[in-house]
């Protein structure tokens, strides 16, 4: 795993600065901080996979960055570039990810060394299973100690496979569903999970952009989504879903990075229609009414309101930090942005959203889709009826108190009941709100001026407290 040692040792080596900026602000004791930032545990795998009819070695990693809560949780990465520096980085994020929104698992990750575009479905699903099977044969995921998630270039498929692979290895296990996170809904899986990551990104910026004192003197007008002008990159289940989003809430798309290359629009770009188009023709190039980019990193320093980076880390490092126009950067993307960048990027007056809060709905939904599995029913089955029939009495009191009768479509409006995903919604909408508020209210408290030392910070305090109330530390 040396292919890409020197990102993924530049990935760590940020993450741990992040960390160590934040530790200053806490009396923690040095031991627990210490325990904190170390990574509890690292597994990985060989195996031997026939690849058109040669015997080929598949090489895996799984990250347990910590177990100060059980089961630990992250994302399975596929790509060439996987290195387990990168892999370390991306669990110790999950870490503090889970407890800015309070999720009460530990961080991990996966990743394995395959190129997802160019196997065929067949070689991954024979890896997949076979990847998974090594770790649940040393017990390594499981329900109740580690669940893992889609990442980059792994999806509700690869989840699907893993599921299965674990159920037939651990057959009968009441609770088997629950080892892994972002199933199909079919298989396990919850309503609103595809989505919740991106959906996550925009309930963060909208938060943000009604933060009056956290804008003050950006010359961002109004405090609503309206003609906001957004830059992505990568378009993606996480830059897709955030930029459909933003537009949805009347934001201009202006931009769109993709690994072969951009499209930019002055007057926005119609993200449902992009995406199509590149799936149907294979490249994001030569979209109706757009200007090709051939350099997609130029759209990073392109002028524009909001920058969502959302395909991998560093992008924004320090050949381009100084070029970025935007006043906002987005992090829909696990460490977009490396450490020495975000110094002259916060210097420049840039609002910088960090990851670990911004891109946190994926693993808030992937809680709610484990608790579904460990209970074993559909949110909304028990209680939709009952809502719904209280509601109506309450509409026919209305009704008969003011003698007037509401329509049909008035009536269906209120009298509706919350089906799985207005829950899975709302509970997401309530935990990007709830985090973003107790992150501002730490950059109060210990006077700091970024949201990235905040979040880290209110991550570490929190879990010191689980350290300190297990006894760990006498
Ligand atoms: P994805 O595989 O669905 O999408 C990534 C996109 O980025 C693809 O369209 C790819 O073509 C594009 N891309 C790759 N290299 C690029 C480049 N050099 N320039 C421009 N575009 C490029 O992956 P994803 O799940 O959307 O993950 C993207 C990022 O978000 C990763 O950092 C991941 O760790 C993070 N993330 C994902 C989730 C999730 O729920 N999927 C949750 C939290 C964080």
């Amino acid at each position: 795993m040396a292919d890409n040692h020197n990102e993924g040792a530049k990935f760590l080596k940020s993450v741990h600065q992040y960390f160590d900026n934040a530790a200053k602000f806490s009396n923690l004791a040095p031991g627990i901080l210490e325990q904190i930032k170390a990574c509890n545990s690292v597994y990985k795998v060989s195996f031997p996979i026939e690849i058109d009819g040669k015997i080929e070695v598949v090489e895996g990693i799984r990250v347990q960055h910590s177990h100060h809560k059980l089961p630990s949780k992250g994302g399975i990465r596929f790509s060439m570039q996987v290195d387990e520096d990168e892999v370390k980085a991306l669990a110790t994020l999950m870490t503090f990810k889970c407890a800015v929104v309070d999720v009460p698992f530990g961080g991990a990750k996966g990743g394995v060394k395959i190129n997802p575009r160019t196997s065929s479905v067949k070689t991954l699903e024979k890896v997949t299973r076979r990847y998974a099977a090594e770790l649940i044969k040393k017990n390594l995921i499981g329900p109740g100690m580690d669940v893992p998630a889609p990442d980059y270039g792994t999806g509700s498929r690869e989840m699907a496979w893993i599921a299965d692979t674990y159920q037939a290895l651990k057959y009968g296990e009441t609770n088997a569903l629950g080892c892994v996170t972002g199933k199909p809904v079919g298989q396990g899986g919850i309503r609103g999970r595809a989505e919740a990551t991106g959906l996550g990104v925009y309930f963060g910026i909208r938060e943000a952009l009604a933060d009056r004192e956290l804008l003050e003197g950006k010359n961002l007008d109004g405090d609503t989504m309206q003609g906001k002008r957004i830059i992505v990159q990568g378009l993606g289940n996480v830059g897709y879903h955030a930029a459909y989003f933003c537009q949805q809430d009347g934001a201009l798309i202006v931009g769109i990075a993709e690994r072969e290359g951009g499209i930019y629009n002055e007057n926005g770009i119609d993200v449902k229609e992009a995406f199509k188009h590149r799936s149907e023709t294979g490249s994001i190039l030569d979209f109706k009414d757009s200007k090709n980019i051939e350099n997609s990193l130029d759209l990073l320093e392109t002028e524009c309101d909001i920058l969502i980076p959302a395909a991998l880390e560093n992008q924004i490092n320090i050949n381009n930090a100084a070029k970025v126009k935007a006043k906002i950067i987005a992090e829909g993307a696990n460490g977009p942005v490396t450490q020495e960048a975000e110094e002259i990027l916060l210097q420049n007056g840039i609002i910088i959203l960090p990851d670990l809060y911004l891109n946190a709905g994926g693993v808030t939904v992937s809680y709610f889709e484990w608790l579904k599995n460990l209970s074993n029913v559909r949110f909304g089955r028990m209680g939709k009826r009952a809502e719904e029939a209280s509601y109506r009495r309450l509409v026919n009191a209305i009704e008969t108190a003011t003698g007037k009768s509401m329509n049909t479509q008035e009536k269906a409006m209120l009298i509706h009941g919350s089906d799985e995903i207005d829950l899975v919604r709302s509970g997401l909408e309530d935990t990007m709100i709830n985090a973003y508020h107790e992150i501002r209210e730490t950059m109060r408290k210990k006077n700091i001026s970024d949201m990235r030392t905040a979040a880290f910070l209110t991550a570490i305090e929190k879990i010191g407290v689980s350290y300190e109330a297990l006894g760990i530390f006498p």
